[in-house]
C-alpha cells in the first residue's frame, strides 16, 4: 500500500491523467483499465511433518492481445491488490515496447528463503498444476515469466509439469519464458532487464538539451549511480552499467545494508564478496553507511531501486538528491511521492518503460520457441557466403585487398546474443523516442510517466477500435 490508497489505485490514478491528454472516450478508458480475470489460489503443500496452505495468484489484466504475459513473484507483501497493479503495468509496459501480448501478473505469498529447494518444486510444480486446471497457462493463454523470487529454475519446473499434462503438445515449451538456455531459454535474458534499463539510460541521456534542464552533461559515461537491490535486474543493471557505459557505481543497498565510495565501487568483485561473505558490508574500500535505504539518499546523478515497491515514500522523497531516477524495480516510489520528486525536478523513468528489457526478451524466446528453431540459424552461414562473395567482387573491380580477418568480421551473421541485444537495444530507443514525440505533441504534460502512459493508452485504444468493440 502507498499511503492511503492502494498499489492497484495509484496506477489507475496514473492511467486516468493520461487519459486527459486522450480523446479516448471515458468507457474505453474503463475498460483498459479494468482487470479482465484474477484467479486466488489456496493450495496445501506439505512441509516437514505438516501441511502448509499456500495463498497464490494469476492476473490477467488485459485480453486486449494474447496471449497475456507476465512474470511469477515469490514474496511475503504478495496480495491481490499488487498482483492487479502488477498485472497492469504489464499491460501498459507491453504496449508501449510493441510487445504483442496482454499484462498478466502471478505471485506466490511465500518467502522463498524459509524452505528448501525440494519444497519450493513441490511449491511451483502445485501451483502450475493449479494454472493448468483453470486454463490459466499455455504458449496462447497466458505465459508466465520470472519476477522477483523466482528465476530460470522455477521456470524449468513450470516447463516440466506443464509438459507432463500436456504431453505432445506441440508449442508447449512456449507456455513459459525466462527458461534456463539449456531448456529452450534464450541467450540474453536473464541480463535482460538490468541490459533494457541501461539502454534506455543511454538513450534518455544522449539528448544535450534534456540533460541540460537537469544541470547534467550530455551522455551516460562518467555519471553517477547508486543501485538498491543486488538481485537479478540490479546487479545486472550495474554490471552492465560500469563495463560498457563507463558508469561510475558509487552506492549499493541489499537487505544487510548500504556501501558508499566516491571512487567507485568494482561490482562483479562486490558480488564475488557477498557470495563468499553472505554481506556487502565490509567490501573493501567502501564505507557502512546505513541501513537499506540508507543509499537511495545518496547525491548520485542516476538512483536505480532494484528491489521492491514502495521505497520512495512520503517519508524520504524531500531527501532525494538524484537527478535521474530508473524505476527499475515495478512501483518503487509510491504515488504521493511522485509529486514531492517532480518538484524537485528529477526526471523519472517510468518502471513499465524502463523495466520492460526483460518482456521484451521473453517475447523473443516466445518467438523463438514458436519457431523451434535457433535465431540465425537457417540464414547465417548463406548470408556470410553472398556477403564474402560481395567482397570478392568489390576487390576484384577496386584492385584493393581485404584481409581475409577482416572479411570475415564484416561477413560473418549475428550470434543469438548478438541478435537479442540488438533487438532490446532498438526497442528500448524507439520506445523512448516515442515518449519523446508525445512530449513535442502534449506540451502540458510535464513527466515522463504521463508521456509514457498517453503512449500505451493510445495503443491499446487502437487495438480495441480496430476489433471493432469500442467506436
Ligand atoms: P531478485 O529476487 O532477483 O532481486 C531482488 C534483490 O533485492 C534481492 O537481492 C534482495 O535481497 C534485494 N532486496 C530486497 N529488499 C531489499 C531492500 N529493502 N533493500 C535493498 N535490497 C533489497 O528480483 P528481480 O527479479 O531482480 O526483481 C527486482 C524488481 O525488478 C522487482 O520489482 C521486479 O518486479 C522487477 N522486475 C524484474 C524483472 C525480471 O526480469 N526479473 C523484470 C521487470 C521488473
Amino acid at each position: 500500500m502507498s499511503g492511503q490508497i492502494s498499489f492497484f489505485k495509484s496506477v489507475e490514478n496514473y492511467v486516468d491523467k493520461a487519459a486527459a491528454f486522450t480523446d479516448i472516450p471515458r468507457g474505453l478508458v474503463e475498460q483498459i483499465k479494468a482487470c479482465n480475470l484474477v484467479l486466488q489460489i489456496r493450495f496445501p503443500v506439505r512441509i516437514g511433518n505438516d501441511y502448509q496452505v499456500i495463498e497464490a495468484y494469476r492476473v490477467q489484466h488485459s485480453h486486449h492481445r494474447l496471449p497475456t504475459k507476465g512474470g511469477i513473484r515469490y514474496a511475503e507483501s504478495v496480495d491481490q491488490d499488487e498482483v492487479m497493479a502488477l498485472a497492469a503495468l504489464m499491460t501498459y509496459k507491453c504496449a508501449l515496447v510493441d510487445v504483442p501480448f496482454g499484462g498478466a501478473k502471478g505471485g506466490i505469498k511465500i518467502n522463498p528463503g524459509n524452505y528448501t529447494v525440494e519444497q519450493l518444486q513441490n511449491i511451483t510444480r502445485r501451483y502450475t498444476t493449479e494454472l493448468i486446471k483453470k486454463n490459466f497457462i499455455g504458449p496462447g493463454i497466458d505465459v508466465p515469466a520470472p519476477d522477483y523470487g523466482t528465476g530460470p529454475r522455477e521456470m524449468a519446473w513450470i516447463l516440466d509439469t506443464y509438459q507432463a499434462f500436456r504431453h505432445g503438445e506441440i508449442d508447449s515449451i512456449g507456455c513459459v519464458t525466462g527458461k534456463p538456455v539449456t531448456q529452450n531459454g534464450i541467450r540474453g535474458r536473464a541480463e535482460a532487464t538490468g541490459r533494457g534499463v541501461f539502454y534506455g539510460l543511454r538513450e534518455c541521456m544522449s539528448y544535450a538539451d534534456d540533460m541540460a534542464k537537469i544541470g547534467l552533461s550530455k551522455g551516460i559515461a562518467g555519471k553517477t549511480m547508486v543501485v538498491q537491490g543486488l538481485g537479478n535486474v540490479g546487479s545486472n543493471t550495474a554490471l552492465i552499467s560500469q563495463q560498457e557505459g563507463d558508469v561510475k557505481i558509487i552506492g549499493i543497498a541489499e537487505r544487510e545494508g548500504s556501501i558508499f565510495s566516491a571512487n567507485g565501487i568494482d561490482v562483479e568483485k562486490l558480488m564475488a564478496f557477498r557470495k563468499e561473505t553472505g554481506s556487502i558490508i565490509g567490501f573493501p574500500g567502501t564505507e557502512h553507511i546505513g541501513g537499506p535505504s540508507a543509499a537511495l539518499e545518496l547525491e548520485c546523478d542516476i538512483l536505480v531501486p532494484a528491489a521492491l515497491e514502495n521505497q520512495i515514500t512520503l517519508e524520504n522523497a524531500d531527501r532525494i538528491k538524484a537527478k535521474i531516477i530508473a524505476e527499475a524495480a515495478n512501483g518503487p516510489i509510491t504515488a504521493d511521492a511522485d509529486p514531492i520528486l517532480q518538484k524537485k525536478g528529477i526526471v523519472i523513468l517510468p518502471d513499465f518503460y524502463i523495466n520492460a528489457g526483460g518482456v521484451t526478451v521473453s517475447y523473443f524466446e516466445w518467438l523463438k520457441n514458436l519457431s523451434h528453431h535457433r535465431f540465425g540459424r537457417l540464414e547465417n552461414r548463406f548470408q556470410h557466403e553472398a556477403f564474402h562473395g560481395i567482397l570478392t567482387k568489390v576487390e576484384e573491380m577496386t584492385g584493393k585487398t581485404i584481409s581475409d580477418r577482416e572479411k570475415d568480421f564484416l561477413t560473418r551473421g549475428g550470434t543469438e546474443v548478438e541478435l537479442v541485444n540488438s533487438g532490446l537495444q532498438d526497442t528500448m530507443v524507439v520506445a523512448y523516442q516515442q515518449i519523446r514525440e508525445t512530449f513535442k505533441q502534449h506540451p502540458d504534460i510535464r513527466d515522463v510517466r504521463t508521456a509514457a502512459f498517453v503512449c500505451s493508452l493510445k495503443k491499446i485504444a487502437s487495438d480495441y477500435v480496430s476489433m471493432g468493440i469500442f467506436p
